[in-house]
């Protein structure tokens, strides 16, 4: 497990042209209107789709933000990656612990990425009804605090939505 004291890389300088967003677009769902990020470059499971920094703090979750930790909320550096889209079958993982957006498996060029936002976030600010249409779907989704373990634990999660299912689960049982 990693110390709770790591160090969170930070965005320093007022340079927004994200050049860590290479191999990256928004497009738009052309059924649905909605935007979404896709990879230009094939990339293979458990590499990196993209570094990561937090280019701010919140201590509380917005829409836009990514759980990294208890009452620790970032905003994404390259702030293209906030187009991420939810899938209950997700093809990318925001791996708070290495501060990389990992492909789960192979990823084709021209692929949306989508990931699961529970496998970060404990508690979501505006929990939603899923439609991605896969197998699995879990419906509405509002967070890890809900789900059970035998549902996380099919997906690959930070360790800090570990430990706090097992702190949930836990308490549950005594
Ligand atoms: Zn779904």
């Amino acid at each position: 497990m990693q110390n709770e004291a790591n160090s969170m890389p930070a965005a320093t300088g007022e340079n927004n042209s994200d050049p860590l967003s290479i191999g990256l677009e928004v497009k738009v769902d052309p059924l649905t209107g909605m935007k979404g990020l896709y990879t230009t470059l094939d990339v293979q499971k458990g590499g990196t789709v993209s570094p990561f920094l937090s280019k701010e703090l919140l201590d509380r979750p917005t829409y836009l933000t990514v759980q990294a930790g208890k009452g620790q909320h970032i905003l994404l550096q390259p702030t293209i990656l906030q187009y991420t889209n939810h899938g209950c079958d997700p093809n990318v993982f925001f791996n708070t612990d290495e501060w990389r957006l990992e492909a789960l498996r192979d990823i084709k060029a021209g692929e949306e990425l989508r990931y699961f936002y529970p496998a970060t976030e404990w508690r979501m600010d505006q929990p939603f009804s899923c439609a991605c249409g896969s197998i699995g779907c879990r419906g509405v989704i509002s967070g890890a605090y809900n789900l059970p373990a035998e549902v996380i634990s099919g997906y690959k999660v930070t360790t800090f939505i570990k430990r706090m299912i097992q702190e949930r689960d836990l308490r549950a049982t005594r």
